[in-house]
């Protein structure tokens, strides 16, 4: 199994460390071309997600990522990644990759003191720490998408078919639930 992680920008080389930690072999996506090897599934990670989609454009990487996911490759968002992939966002101007039905709120916690630590349960068994860097968070979702975890009862993890979302960062703790779970998902 081989995962792809999107290395433009952001909190790439943590989900390495918990690929590496699963005996899961991953590589760097960093040019378009890179999009074109095999792989089972793709992370995208936290960062700045206006910045990393300027550069997923810049990159002419934006149509093969929409279509590898439409053509049901596996994706995990953590938080910009979240951003990336939902339908709708509000708090700013327009959405980036529009794959998820789902509406998030950027910055949701606020700007500056939006960072914090929690404990709660994913996908209603494992509970985990949680933590939340300037985050966004799943204010509505479509029909044929899975809620996975709720804090404070806004939805902060979820699943869509071939696509999972954090607002919160899973490589940044020590637990490697969420990352076996995306591992999971590959595997079918
Ligand atoms: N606030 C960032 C954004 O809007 C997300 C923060 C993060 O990924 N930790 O993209």
């Amino acid at each position: 199994m081989t995962i792809g992680i999107l290395a433009l920008q952001g909190a790439f080389i943590e989900h390495r460390y918990k690929l590496d930690a699963l005996g899961v072999d991953s590589f760097e996506i960093r040019q378009a071309k890179d999009l074109d090897r095999k792989m089972d599934g793709i992370i995208l990670p936290g960062g700045e997600s206006t910045v990393m989609y300027k550069l997923i454009q810049d990159l002419n990487m934006e149509e093969k990522l929409i279509s590898l996911i439409k053509n049901g490759l596996p994706i995990f968002g953590t938080c910009a990644g979240l951003l990336l992939l939902s339908e709708n966002v509000q708090n700013f101007d327009y959405a980036y990759l529009k794959t998820m039905h789902i509406t998030t709120v950027k910055n949701a916690y606020g700007r500056q003191l939006g960072s914090f630590k929690t404990t709660a349960t994913f996908n209603h068994e494992e509970t985990i720490d949680m933590i939340f860097i300037r985050a966004p968070y799943i204010q509505h979702v479509g029909k044929d998408v899975l809620v996975l975890s709720v804090v404070d009862d806004k939805i902060v993890a979820a699943r869509q078919g071939n696509q999972l979302v954090t607002a919160f960062h899973p490589e940044l703790t020590n637990d490697l639930t969420v990352h076996k779970y995306f591992i999971d998902m590959c595997k079918v």
